[in-house]
């Protein structure tokens, strides 16, 4: 009886459509249901999901814009954002409008064609999320269904807006706000459930994802990656598999395994796949001190949709120890091997492994190494299973290893682009390492950061370690049939990646942190066009079609505002610290940003105060900086995003106690997401950090 309803629904829009010509206004009724979806590739007018298709390939049909009328390319319209933390999320265009999530998981919607807002939905999120969430407020983007558009915010509240108004029609929360799980990624609507997961496994918590109804948000099914306790018996059948993989008293400890991120899912084979996270703590030995593969951790799972129930997985890491997550996105693809067609699941997980899966079996197909990896010699493909380096497993030797790629990964969530047109995939990847340090210290603490790892002894043993390869940031063309590389851009700042999208008319478009928005040749690699944004990004872009317009849109705004390569110069307007904005482009679009004198007045000028205080205390300070500050504000002192958190050793709330209790005890810039530490530090070790910030900036002067 629905379906008929939605049919005769589908059909008065048509008709409305039909009978109203171009300079009718929209309605943003975002008229989205099953059909529609699991069409989506044959709509390329619009951009219906995270990843355009369910099949999450990010490649659009459209050739508007190609290689001969791109140089006429230009900005149609911009939007300033009202937040100026990192923009992650991918623009979705339906029925006349663009809704995209910012950070701190406010939701904007504009009119394509003039840019007009329609309205903004702010969550009021309470800014002491800030502190669990280990990578920024961030929100990757919104997902439509029947005139609702789905955001789920930062503090976990899955919420349902008004298409056409932004007016709230339900929420509800998708975990225990006392425990410290966050939302970042983007929901996804199949078979009329919304599908969201969550993070926090940096933080000891246990992972899982969860289906609502759609139209009333009632919970239909819940899927538990890891076990939990087993005194209190397992939500599904599978986790008693599962749990014979771990040892030790894991559940104490959270498990990790969080969906953070990636999920497609496939129409015929009617399986949703989940990418799976990692371990909490990091540090296996703490975690499941007998060892074992840890299920699910790190793993893609396929998931019936309709009830949740486990069809199949693979691991990409069993037993995993360094943070190598398998959240990054899973994509779907017909592909030619070895003369036969297959349908594939594939990913360029953290661990630096690209793999083809078999998508109805789970089967490997295929897995070569994307960018440099030193934990593991290969993947075997008879039993599925790394081949790994024992010297990395630095929590079973006890001694400290410099591992490649590091937690940040060789890709992580910059959505990659697979192309129709040239059968490669685009990868956003960063050749890296980081030093694992086992600590030796570690108590569980589940108000904080957990991992079991020293990080600021492993920065400081790459800082002190010689003839280390050099990192960088690239955006990589790959062939998936053949594993190998195609060609390759070297980008001009380290680890800073961003989202791609390919067409069919054979562009590949990324932006960069360095301030440019770039169209390349899908088969070269050869720049074609570029355009100055003023801001760093880190979001994928959009492409769709409005009024026969091609437009492409992009959310700008990374954590720091371009201060090397080309458009550095260019970001001379501060529209917010990093000049967050929507930015929309089509041929013949004329706007133009801003150009106001940037305010250069740097931190306020004052002498670094001069302490006597015992050698114990700082190292106290240490101690806690590195527990309760190094996760945002950076080890050793040094914040490797100071326009989102300032290098304390440069700031002037340490000339006193007063100022700097003002700020750490009692939340002075709770509004800026900085919480009062009261709770959690001891008697004194506000002060002791003090002492510690106040070093370091005499050894840095
Ligand atoms: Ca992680």
């Amino acid at each position: 009886m629905k379906n008929i309803f939605r049919t005769i629904f589908s059909l008065v829009c048509a008709l409305n459509l039909a009978n109203s010509a171009a300079q009718t206004a929209f309605d943003y009724g975002a008229d989205v249901n099953e059909q529609r979806l699991i069409n989506a590739s044959e709509e390329p007018e619009v951009w219906l999901s995270y990843g355009r298709t369910y099949d999450e390939q990010r490649y659009s049909p459209l050739e508007q814009i190609n290689k001969d009328t791109i140089d006429k390319v230009g900005l149609a319209w911009f939007a300033d954002m009202t937040t100026s933390r990192g923009q992650e999320a991918t623009p979705i265009v339906v029925d006349g409008a663009l809704y995209i999530s910012t950070s701190w998981s406010n939701v904007w919607a504009f009119d394509v064609r003039t840019g007009e807002r329609l309205w903004e939905f702010d969550p009021e999120v309470d800014r002491a999320m800030g502190r669990k969430a280990c990578c920024d407020v961030v929100n990757r983007g919104v997902a439509v269904w029947q005139g609702k558009v789905f955001v789920g915010a930062l503090d976990g509240r899955l919420i349902a807006l008004d298409s056409q108004t932004g007016e709230k029609l339900w929420e509800t929360q998708t975990f225990d706000p006392e425990m410290n799980y966050t939302i970042t990624g983007a929901p996804r609507v199949i078979k009329g459930n919304v599908i969201i997961g969550n993070g926090g496994a940096e933080y000891g918590v246990r992972g899982y994802v969860t289906a609502y109804d759609a139209e009333t948000g009632e919970l239909n099914w819940r899927f538990f990656t890891v076990p939990g306790n087993p005194a209190d018996g397992y939500e599904q059948n599978i986790l008693f598999d599962a749990a014979s993989t771990w040892t030790g008293q894991w559940w104490n400890l959270g498990g990790g395994g969080t969906v953070w991120d990636a999920m497609a899912y496939d129409p015929e084979l009617d399986l949703l796949y989940i990418g799976v996270g990692n371990g909490s703590p990091w540090n296996q030995s703490l975690r499941s001190p007998g060892g074992g593969d840890n299920l699910f951790l790190t793993s893609i799972v396929a998931l019936d949709p309709d009830d949740g129930t486990y069809r199949w997985h693979y691991q990409t890491v069993p037993g995993e120890t360094w943070d190598y997550t398998a959240t990054q996105h899973i994509m779907l693809a017909d592909l030619e091997i070895g003369g036969e067609d297959r349908r594939v699941v594939m990913q360029a997980p953290k661990n630096g492994f690209f793999y083809v899966l078999d998508a109805a079996t789970g089967q490997l197909i295929s897995a070569e190494n994307y960018v440099p990896v030193n934990w593991a010699t290969h993947i075997d493909l008879e039993s599925g299973r790394p081949v790994e380096n024992p010297d990395a497993r630095y929590d079973i030797t006890g001694t400290p290893f410099i591992v490649s790629p590091s937690a940040l990964g060789g890709h992580n969530w910059y959505p990659m682009s697979f192309s129709q047109n040239t059968n490669l995939v685009y990868i956003p990847i960063t050749e890296n390492y980081m030093g694992y340090v086992r600590d030796s210290e570690f108590t569980v603490n589940a108000t904080g950061w957990n991992t079991g790892i020293n990080l600021a002894r492993g920065f400081g043993m790459v800082r002190t370690a010689q003839g280390l390869p050099e990192q960088g940031t690239f955006l990589q063309a790959w062939d998936p049939v053949a594993q190998e590389e195609v060609w390759r851009v070297k980008h001009e700042i380290e680890n800073g990646p961003a989202g791609v999208l390919s067409t069919a008319a054979g562009l590949v478009f990324q932006g960069n942190r360095s301030g440019e928005f770039v169209a390349y040749d899908d088969l070269t690699g050869e720049r074609i066009w570029s355009t100055l944004t003023q801001a760093g990004t880190m979001a994928a872009p959009s492409t769709f079609e409005v009024d026969g317009h091609q437009h492409v849109a992009l959310l700008v705004g990374s954590p720091a505002l371009p201060t090397e390569g080309p458009g550095a110069a260019a970001a001379t307007t501060l529209a917010s610290t990093n000049n967050s904005r929507i930015l929309v482009y089509r041929i013949g679009g004329e706007a133009q940003l801003p150009r106001v004198p940037v305010n250069t007045e740097s931190d306020v000028e004052f002498e670094i105060p001069q302490i006597d205080v015992p050698y114990e205390v700082i190292a106290s300070g240490e101690t806690a900086y590195n527990n309760a500050c190094a996760v945002c504000h950076g080890s050793n002192g040094i914040s490797l995003r100071p326009d989102t958190y300032p290098d304390l050793r440069r700031s002037s709330r340490m000339i006193s106690e007063d100022e700097w209790n003002s700020v750490v005890l009692e939340g002075e810039l709770l509004d800026n997401g900085m919480i009062s530490f009261a709770n959690l530090l001891e008697n004194g070790e506000a002060e002791a950090i003090r002492s510690y910030i106040i070093s370091l900036a005499n050894a840095e002067d």
